[in-house]
This record gives C-alpha cells, sequence and structure tokens, in this order.
C-alpha cells in the first residue's frame, strides 16, 4: 500500500519533471503545475505548493501575463522568505529574473540571476543547478561581462558533462556561442561553436536547426562563407528530415544563406533566397525577419554596386527598424510599468498593514499585533516562553499634578526604555495593551531570567534622570511576570501575569513579581 511519503516522492518527481522542462515548456504544462499545487495542497506541503506556483507562473510570463506572473513570484518569493526556504526562493528569483530580462532591466536580472544560484540547495537534481547557472552566464553576458559569463558556462558545462547530461550541455554551449557572437567576440564565439559541435559527435547527437543556424552566423561573422553556407543547408536539412514545419525559421535560414551566398559573390543565387524569404515574410506576416530582410537586400544591392538602390533599400530599412525599436521599447515599458505597479502596491499594502499593528503614541506594537502574535509564538520553537505586564505607578497623579500631555511623554520615555532593552530582537517585542499598560513577551526566556530581566527595566526607569520631563520626579512601574506552562492560551498567560502585577501592586509599587514572589535585588546580585 502507498503511504504518504511515497505519495510525496511521486509528487515530487512530477513536479521536479515539470520544472526541468526549461525554456521548452508548452502551455499545456499550466495546467499540469495547477494540478500538481492541488495534489501538495491535499497532501499539505506548502512548500511544494509553492513550487507548483512557480512553474504556473513561468506560464503565466510566456504566455505574455508579465503584471500577473509578476505579482504572484514576488507573493512567492515573500512567502520564501518567511519560511526560510531556499529552494523555493531560488526558483523564483530564477523566474523573476526572466521577468526583469523580458523588460530590458538587466542590472536586475543579474542580481535575481546570482540569487538563483546562490539560494539554490546541493541536493537540487544536476540538471537543475546546470540550468540555473547558464541562466547566471546569459545574465551576464547581456550586462556586457563576457569574462564573468564565460566562467559560468564553463561550470555549468562541466557540471552537465560529468552527469552526462548531453542535451543540456549542448543547451549550454548554444547558448554561450551565441552570447559571444552578440557581444562582439566573433573569434571566441567560433571556438565555443566548435565545441558544440565536438560534443555533438563525441555523444552521437544531432545538432538541431536553431543550433546549427548559430553557428552560420558566427562563420559569417568571422568571413568564412562557405562554411556558413554548409552550416545552414545542415539547418535546413535538419528541419525538413525532422518534419519541422516552421516558417520563422526557414526564413531565418534563407537570410543566412544569403548572406553566405553574398559573400562568396554567389549574387543571383543570393537574391533567389531572399526573394523565397520574401514570400514567407508576405504569407505569414514575419515582420521582425522582414526589416532584416531589406537590411540583406540593401548589402546585396551594395555587393552588386547598384548605391542607388543599396541606399533606397537601407532607408527603408533604418526607418523600420526603428519603428520596431521604438515599439519594442514601447511593450517594455508597459510591461516594467506592470510590474512597478505591483510592487508599489504591495509596499503600500505593507506599511498599511505594519501601521495598523503599531500603537500610535509609544510606537510599540499595539493589541492586534498580540492577538495575532502570541498565540503562534506560544506554539512556536522558541520555549519556554515568558510574558510581562508592566503598569506605570500612581499615574493618575502624574496627568492630574502636571498634565495629560506630560503623561504622554512619561509613557513615550517608557516605552522607549522598554524597547532598549530589547534591542530590536525578534521574535521578542514590546507592545502597548492600552492605557499605561504595557506587555513584554520573550520567547525562549524563563520566568526567572525574564523577572531578573525585567527588574533592570525597573531599575533603569526609576534611575532615568526625569528632569526634563516631570522636574526630576521619579516615575516607577510594577511588572508582573509569567512563564506560559503547557496547555496555557494567551488568555492564562495574560491573567497569570496580571495577578503578579496586582501582587506588586499590593506589595507597595515599583518592584517586579514572578510566579507570586518579588523579585529581590539582593538575590539577582549574588
Ligand atoms: P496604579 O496603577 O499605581 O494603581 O495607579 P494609576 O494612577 O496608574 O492607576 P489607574 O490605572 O487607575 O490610572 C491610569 C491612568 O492612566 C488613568 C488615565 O487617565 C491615564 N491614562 C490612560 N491612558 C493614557 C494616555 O494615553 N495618556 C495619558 N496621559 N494618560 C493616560
Ligand atoms: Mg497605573
Ligand atoms: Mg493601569
Amino acid at each position: 500500500m502507498a503511504g504518504p511519503t511515497d505519495a510525496r516522492a511521486e509528487l515530487f518527481g512530477a513536479l521536479v519533471e515539470v520544472e526541468e522542462q526549461f525554456a521548452w515548456a508548452d502551455l499545456d504544462t499550466l495546467q499540469t503545475a495547477v494540478d500538481l499545487e492541488e495534489r501538495a495542497r491535499v497532501l499539505g506541503d506548502e512548500e511544494l505548493v509553492m513550487r507548483a506556483r512557480i512553474c504556473q507562473a513561468k506560464m503565466r510570463m510566456r504566455k505574455g501575463e508579465i503584471a500577473a506572473a509578476a505579482r504572484q513570484v514576488r507573493e512567492i518569493e515573500q512567502w520564501g522568505v518567511v519560511n526560510d526556504s531556499p529552494p523555493v526562493r531560488a526558483r523564483a528569483h530564477l523566474l523573476w529574473a526572466n521577468l526583469e530580462r523580458h523588460v530590458g532591466s538587466f542590472a536586475e536580472a543579474l542580481e535575481h540571476s546570482v540569487l538563483a544560484v546562490e539560494l539554490l540547495e546541493d541536493t537540487a537534481t544536476a540538471s537543475t543547478r546546470v540550468w540555473h547557472r547558464a541562466k547566471l552566464a546569459d545574465a551576464l553576458g547581456q550586462f556586457d561581462s563576457m569574462e564573468l559569463a564565460r566562467s559560468h558556462y564553463r561550470q555549468a558545462e562541466e557540471l552537465a558533462a560529468r552527469h552526462r547530461l548531453s542535451w543540456l550541455r549542448m543547451a549550454v554551449l548554444n547558448n554561450w556561442a551565441y552570447m559571444e557572437l552578440t557581444s562582439g567576440f566573433s573569434r571566441d564565439a567560433h571556438q565555443v561553436a566548435r565545441r558544440l559541435q565536438a560534443a555533438a559527435e563525441a555523444d552521437g547527437l544531432e545538432l538541431e536547426g536553431a543550433d546549427l543556424d548559430t553557428i552560420a552566423n558566427i562563420h559569417l561573422a568571422n568571413g568564412r562563407f562557405a562554411e556558413a553556407e554548409r552550416a545552414v543547408e545542415q539547418a535546413m536539412a535538419y528541419d525538413e528530415s525532422h518534419g519541422v514545419e516552421e516558417a520563422d525559421s526557414r526564413a531565418e535560414y534563407l537570410l543566412t544563406l544569403a548572406a553566405a551566398l553574398r559573400g562568396q559573390g554567389e549574387h543571383e543565387r543570393a537574391q533567389a533566397c531572399l526573394d523565397a524569404c520574401g514570400d514567407l515574410c508576405a504569407q505569414r506576416e514575419l515582420g521582425d525577419v522582414l526589416v532584416r530582410l531589406w537590411q540583406e537586400q540593401a548589402e546585396l544591392h551594395a555587393a552588386r554596386s547598384d548605391f542607388e538602390a543599396a541606399f533606397g533599400m537601407y532607408r527603408r530599412f533604418f526607418v523600420a527598424y526603428r519603428d520596431q525599436h521604438l515599439s519594442l521599447q514601447r511593450t517594455q515599458a508597459r510591461d516594467r510599468h506592470a510590474m512597478f505597479e505591483v510592487s508599489e502596491a504591495r509596499r503600500d499594502a505593507e506599511r498599511f498593514r505594519e501601521q495598523a499593528r503599531r500603537d500610535q503614541l509609544t510606537g510599540l506594537r499595539n493589541r492586534r499585533f498580540v492577538d495575532e502574535q502570541l498565540p503562534l509564538l506560544m506554539n512556536g520553537p522558541d520555549q519556554p516562553l515568558s510574558v510581562a505586564i508592566l503598569d506605570l505607578d500612581h499615574f493618575k497623579l502624574i496627568n492630574d499634578g502636571f498634565s495629560h500631555d506630560v503623561g504622554d511623554r512619561v509613557l513615550k520615555r517608557v516605552a522607549a526604555l522598554l524597547d532598549n532593552e530589547l534591542v530590536a530582537a525578534p521574535p521578542a517585542f514590546a507592545a502597548r495593551l492600552g492605557g499605561e499598560e504595557l506587555l513584554l513577551v520573550l520567547p525562549g526566556v524563563d520566568a526567572v531570567e525574564a523577572g531578573a530581566r525585567l527588574d533592570g527595566v525597573r531599575r533603569a526607569i526609576r534611575a532615568y534622570d526625569w528632569q526634563s520631563v516631570t522636574d526630576g520626579l521619579s516615575v516607577t512601574v510594577s511588572v508582573g511576570v509569567a512563564q506560559a506552562a503547557p496547555g496555557f492560551t494567551q488568555a492564562d498567560v495574560l491573567s497569570a501575569a496580571d495577578r503578579c502585577l496586582y501582587a506588586a501592586k499590593h506589595g507597595g509599587r515599583d518592584q517586579v513579581v514572578v510566579d507570586g514572589h518579588r523579585v529581590q535585588e539582593a538575590l539577582r546580585l549574588s
């Protein structure tokens, strides 16, 4: 019979499979990822729920729903931070990097790519580790840091080779070669392309059409026109023999071939390629390819010394290129704005949330925060947990003898002295319960230690120089401390502390009472 552990292992395997579809995942995967999330939820495994949701966000991005994907990825990353889950964070940052790259923010893309590698767990599959590193290399390449990119491509390639991930190794080399080419390092690109070919041969794999087209373009950049022609013909042959019916790639190949032929002085054949490419562009509305077709046509006119035609065609190319560029920038700006708005709305919501959980006068946490957090902390890992209730002594006299305003300033000062004791030590926190009653919550601290610490606070308040606030009239507090016993509710522990506070008041004020016993200064010093 299959137990829950088997069910998790099975789900985990299915999830990793979806995660590792990397660049090639199709849109059906969205439904698969939704189903996986549901299964993870049934198993009660939040981390796998989040990982399934990352896969969904990735599909959303591919469908062009940039803002929705960004919102989802931010939420998931936040979950990863709160729940301290590096595996979730690493995958969220990888997708985040993709989103940033998509909107043309390469510096941000790089930052997220670095985190995607740093946070990735050692136990991640080799494929995932290769891919995260390759994406970091891509981000560095796009950030004009080819030097650094190379070392990461190398590591990714070695890792893929070591684990016999032939297909992935070729993908890495292809990305690497392409990045060298577009960064203007055509000789380095040539070297990498040769390694790509050698790797394919060694592993008995065929290079795909797109790989061969990259290689052809690298040959072009190096002035090796005959080799370029051979490579692009192989690309066409590959697509034909594998039944790839992609007009886009065929139009691309024809352009590459035209340039290769032009370089060899075969102007007629080059023109035939451009004409065929033009037909495809018209049939399939391939606007992007058409722009580059005009560029190549201008080059071909020039090669035939028809400079007037070349100039006219070049103008046509230039206008179209500029429009294309502007339209891309507009799209990117719109998507970037959508992503930004999401983050702004989030920040506003967070600020509002934070404000709603603070006391206006003292800046301490408020009752609402206590009600939300104390029960969680009482069931959290930091045990034992102690609470202390502080109440100002004869506060009415301060209000009456001076003013309400002075009373407020006294409250603020006491709150600050109390906060000092914590020196920002979450999960411990100080809160104002209402009026002149303050609360200190100390997870991982027993009642004896809490009593000693609170007695320090009490003495600090009494010893404080009150000159500027109350003309030197000393302010004191009474404190009741209780430790949460097993099975205690929030109300139980607060009323236990309250009883001690009552005892402290009756014992003469300006003292700390723990479990019915007054904390003695002499004892503390021994
Ligand atoms: P003790 O606690 O020592 O028994 O005496 P007390 O005078 O402090 O006792 P009590 O709880 O009866 O009085 C609390 C006073 O605190 C009453 C109220 O006017 C004052 N108070 C409550 N909230 C505020 C506030 O926000 N600002 C100021 N200035 N005074 C407040
Ligand atoms: Mg009081
Ligand atoms: Mg009171």
